[in-house]
């Protein structure tokens, strides 16, 4: 297939390096000029996306695939029915709903299918897709769901994808500030650190959280898999939903001011694992 991969982050470089290596013609674009290795460079989302079957995204946040979309030399001016839009950014629900009517308006299709697995998940082609999108649209991508990742989880029609996604991301930001905080008392009680990860890994704490994410806070390494200013920006997209559908969520609202404390002590570029640090200087 012919593919535009729009956005060269930590998760879009791999997955469009994966494309590539699945023999897929693809057109790379990002807003800091990169490359992938076999892929055309272009230098505008237009110039990627013209032509193409296929034009993938995964940007930073809801106004980065808006500019990437409909911005300046943007997507939308390329769109013909036909071309499949994917989004596999972390965005607010009600604007994924929005973005695909505006595709759609064009006669393009949409498809939301926001990922978790992380930066090693999309290096090894293990991603989770976590989808929303009609059947029928959401079945021709398989076989370029099947090159990036492990699995495919249609949730339901557009935006639902975005909607399951970010309650995955609450559960993985309470259960690593659970961890943090674990971490700081019982370190003020005493415990050293990796026997307490010996003792969560060995009981029924344990989770895909703590196996990916100990080895790291042990050595204190904070560089980036998945960066602490994209989790506040996740947390922020589930305080923002709650808050449309009336509802709250007490524990995400304190977790937000530990990522708040966490961007203004300078951790925004590092891992989420920093708030490990944030949490022990509260
Ligand atoms: P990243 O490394 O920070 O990359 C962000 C990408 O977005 C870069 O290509 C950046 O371009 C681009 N971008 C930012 N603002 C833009 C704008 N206004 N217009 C156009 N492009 C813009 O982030 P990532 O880790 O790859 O994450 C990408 C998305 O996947 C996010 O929504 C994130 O929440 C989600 N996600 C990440 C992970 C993870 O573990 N990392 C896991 C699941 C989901 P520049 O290079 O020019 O800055």
């Amino acid at each position: 297939m012919k593919i535009a991969y729009l956005g060269l982050g930590i998760m879009g470089r791999p997955m469009a390096a994966n494309l590539v290596k699945a023999g897929h013609e693809v057109t790379v674009w990002n807003r800091t000029p990169k490359q992938v290795e076999g892929a055309r460079t272009a230098a505008t989302p237009a110039e990627a996306a013209k032509g193409a079957d296929v034009v993938w995204m995964c940007v930073a946040d809801t106004k980065a695939v808006e500019t990437v979309l409909f911005g300046a030399n943007g997507v939308e001016s390329v769109l013909r029915p036909g071309i499949i839009v994917v989004d596999s950014s972390t965005i607010a629900p009600r604007s994924t709903r929005e973005f695909a009517a505006r595709v759609r308006g064009k006669g393009a299709e949409f498809v939301d299918a926001p990922v978790t697995g992380s930066k090693i998940g999309a290096e090894n082609a293990q991603l989770l897709f976590i989808v929303g999108g009609p059947e029928k649209t959401v079945a021709a991508l398989n076989p370029l769901f099947s090159v990036l990742g492990k699995k495919v989880i249609r949730v339901g029609e557009t935006g639902a994808g975005e909607s399951a996604k970010i309650g995955m991301n609450l559960m993985i930001a309470s259960i690593f500030e659970g961890f943090a905080e674990a971490l700081a008392l019982t370190g003020k009680l005493g415990v050293p650190p990796e026997i307490l990860v010996e003792l969560i890994q060995n009981s029924m704490i344990r989770s895909g959280v703590s196996d990916y994410k100990a080895s790291f806070v042990l050595k204190n390494d904070w560089s980036p898999n998945f960066p602490l200013r994209l989790m506040l920006k996740d947390l922020r997209l589930m305080l923002d939903a709650a808050k449309q559908e009336g509802i709250e969520l007490p524990a995400t609202r304190e977790i937000e001011k530990v990522y708040e404390k966490a961007v203004a002590a300078g951790h925004a570029d590092d891992d989420y694992a920093a708030t490990v640090e944030t949490v022990k200087n509260l």
